[in-house]
């Protein structure tokens, strides 16, 4: 019966489903509240739908203006959670990276880390839109930070509390397999992946963009 829910739901998304907007013609017939229901057991996250995804949870910021030329952006988002998963900061993307990092988080991260400590909860993030050359260097290019195109993630989160971090665990047993599983899994949704194997800049987390690169994604 449930799954039937969900099917029916799902066929319907778009109408009876899809928020608040048909409330009075649901409560008429009492169906919509069974299929919010069905909705809320599923892993599709409450309060959903931004950037057009209903994985994705946060609010439109709109214009970001650059500081300096070549920096800022139109259309960010202040992203919260994807797929359920908590961002440890608020990060401020465009929706094209925001969609990179959950299609990363439901095909790399969940199943990369499994069981363990309970499964994922939550990404530490430690960078996402900075107006700023590439790794801060006087005189180099604008870092794709600066166009609102990266996000930097330092560990993920685990469901006991504990974390699978870049600096302490990268190459290292259980966890350090994880971070390679993950590490690979990236690159594909984004166009540029640097972990500890790039440079020095790159020892304590991933640095994930969605440039452009001729000939595919760049992963180091
Ligand atoms: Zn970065």
């Amino acid at each position: 019966m449930k799954n039937w829910v969900v099917v029916g739901c799902v066929l319907l998304a778009l109408g009876a489903c899809g928020g608040g907007r048909d409330k009075a013609a649901g409560e008429k017939s009492g169906v919509r509240k069974l299929m919010t229901k069905a909705f809320s057991d599923s892993d599709v996250p409450e309060g959903g739908g931004l950037c057009g995804d209903p994985y994705l949870v946060g609010e439109v910021v709109g214009n970001v203006p650059g500081r300096i030329s070549g920096c800022g952006l139109e259309n960010a988002v202040r992203l919260q959670s994807v797929a359920g998963i908590e961002l440890s900061q608020t990060a401020t993307i465009n929706c094209e990276t925001a969609k990179a990092l959950k299609d990363w988080v439901q095909t790399g991260a969940q199943p990369a880390v499994g069981k363990q400590g309970g499964g994922l909860s939550g990404l530490r993030v430690v960078a996402h839109y900075a107006c700023r050359t590439r790794n801060n260097q006087p005189g180099a290019k604008i870092s794709e930070h600066g166009r609102g195109k990266a996000i930097d993630i330092a560990a993920v989160q685990l469901a006991d509390g504990s974390e699978i971090s870049v600096l302490n665990d990268w190459g290292k047993g259980k966890k350090g397999k994880a971070l390679g599983k993950m590490h690979a899994a990236a690159c594909g949704p984004f166009g540029t992946v640097l972990g500890p194997n790039s440079d020095r800049h790159h020892k304590d987390h991933f640095h994930f963009d969605t440039a452009n690169h001729r000939g595919g994604s760049y992963c180091r």
